[in-house]
C-alpha cells in the first residue's frame, strides 16, 4: 500500500515570534499543525498540515470523560551545520503505537507520521530556535472523539502534532534538584497504564507534585504501587543511581515508562564500559548505600531536561544528600555526550539523529 498524500494549507497570517529568552517550556506554538482523522470504516485518513487553530469537539467526546488519549514528546535541534535534526523520532512513533495498543486506540502508520513530522517542520522551519540549549519541542497526540458517553473504545479519533519552540532547560547551568520520596500516593501499578504515555498517569501524579512543592521539593520520587518499596520514576523522568561505581536503573516492569533518553543513556554507558544494571532497586538499598558511603550519584532522564542531577532525596524526613548536593561527574559526562550528539557537535555512532 502506498503512503497517503499529506496536503498542506499555509497560513496567511504568520505570528510574531517571541524573544528567545522568553521561550520557557510549551508556551508558544508555531504557525502550523498536523492533523489526521480516523473513522471506523475508512481507518486513518486525510493527513494534512493546516494553520495552527483551536479544535471544535462535541462536549460528549470520549477523551473528556474517560481519558482515552496518548501522547509523545520529542525535539528538533538546529545543529552545528545549521540544519535541523531530530533525535530518535522512530522510537517515539513506535512508543506511540505501544501506548495506542494499551489504550485500545488504532495503530498509526509510523512511517507516515515521520514523513508528516518532517513536512511540518519544513513548513515551520523558521521556528526552530538556534541559541545554545534551545530546541523545537514536538507534541504528537491522539484523542478519542466519539460524541457518546457509553464506556467503550471510541470509533473516531484525531491524531494531531503541534510544535513549540522551547528555551534552554538550564539557563543558569545544570542545577541539582531536590526530590521528595512519596510514601502514600503512587503514579502507576503493575497491569495499569504506567508504561503507556497517557494523560491519566499525569493527572494521577499531580497530587504528589503538589505535596512535594509545599515542602520546597521540585519533584516526587515514585515507589512501586504494591509494596511502596521499589523505586520507579522521578517526576516524569526515569531514574538512575550510581552505587559503588555501578550505575543502576529500575528494570522495565510494566508500570515504568520506557524512556528513550533512558535507553540512550544505557547504550552510552555500555559503550563507555561503565557497569550498568537494570534491576529492581528498593528505597532501603538507596538509603543504606547513603549510610555506608557508596551512594555516589543520582539523576533523572527525559526529553525535556535530558539529565537532571539529584542533589537531595527526602525519605521519611531523612535527607539523603548526593555528591554534596553538586552535579555528579557521570551525570555531567552523560549530559555533555548526549546533548553533543543531539546538537550535532559530537559524532553519532548509534545513528540516532535524523537530519532534515
Ligand atoms: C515521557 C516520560 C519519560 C521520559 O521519556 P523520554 O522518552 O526519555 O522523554 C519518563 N517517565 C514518564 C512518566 C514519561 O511520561
Amino acid at each position: 500500500m502506498g503512503m497517503l498524500e499529506i496536503k498542506t494549507e499555509r497560513t496567511t497570517n504568520k505570528k510574531n515570534q517571541p524573544d528567545v529568552d522568553k521561550l520557557g517550556f510549551g508556551q508558544f506554538f508555531t504557525d502550523h499543525m498536523f492533523i489526521m482523522d480516523y473513522t471506523e470504516d475508512k481507518g486513518w485518513k486525510d493527513p494534512r498540515i493546516i494553520p495552527y487553530q483551536p479544535l471544535s469537539l462535541d462536549p460528549a467526546a470520549k477523551v473528556f470523560h474517560y481519558g482515552q488519549t496518548v501522547f509523545e514528546g520529542l525535539k528538533a535541534y538546529f545543529n552545528v551545520d545549521k540544519r535541523v535534526q531530530l533525535f530518535r523520532p522512530d522510537s517515539n512513533f513506535k512508543r506511540l503505537n505501544a501506548s495506542n495498543e494499551r489504550l485500545c486506540i488504532p495503530a498509526i502508520d509510523e512511517e507516515l507520521a515521520l514523513e508528516a513530522l518532517k513536512k511540518l517542520i519544513r513548513v515551520d522551519c523558521d521556528w526552530v530556535p538556534a541559541a545554545p540549549g534551545t530546541s523545537l519541542y514536538i507534541r504528537p497526540f491522539i484523542i478519542a472523539t466519539d460524541p457518546c458517553l457509553g464506556v467503550a473504545p471510541s470509533k473516531n479519533y484525531q491524531f494531531i502534532m503541534i510544535m513549540s519552540p522551547v528555551g534552554s532547560y538550564y539557563k543558569e547551568g545544570m542545577k541539582p534538584i531536590k526530590i521528595l520520596v512519596e510514601q502514600n500516593y503512587v503514579r502507576a501499578v503493575a497491569g495499569g497504564t504506567g508504561a503507556a504515555k497517557t494523560g491519566g498517569n499525569y493527572a494521577a501524579s499531580l497530587k504528589g507534585q503538589e505535596i512535594a512543592s509545599k515542602d520546597g521539593y521540585s519533584q516526587t520520587l515514585w515507589l512501586d504501587g504494591k509494596e511502596k518499596r521499589f523505586v520507579e520514576e522521578v517526576g516524569s523522568m526515569n531514574v538512575f543511581f550510581k552505587i559503588n561505581g555501578t550505575v543502576v536503573t529500575p528494570e522495565l516492569n510494566g508500570s515504568i515508562l520506557p524512556g528513550i533518553t533512558r535507553d540512550s543513556i544505557i547504550q552510552l554507558l555500555k559503550s563507555k564500559n561503565i557497569p550498568i544494571e537494570e534491576r529492581r532497586i528498593s528505597i532501603d538499598e538507596v538509603v543504606e548505600a547513603f549510610h555506608n558511603g557508596t551512594l555516589e550519584e543520582a539523576f533523572g532522564t527525559g526529553t525535556a531536561a535530558v539529565i537532571s542531577p539529584i542533589g537531595e532525596l527526602n525519605w521519611l524526613g531523612e535527607k539523603v544528600i548526593l555528591n554534596n548536593g553538586e552535579i555528579g561527574e557521570t551525570a555531567q559526562m552523560l549530559y555533555n555526550h548526549l546533548t553533543g550528539i543531539q546538537n550535532g557537535s559530537l559524532e553519532d555512532p548509534f545513528n540516532w539523529t535524523v537530519t532534515l
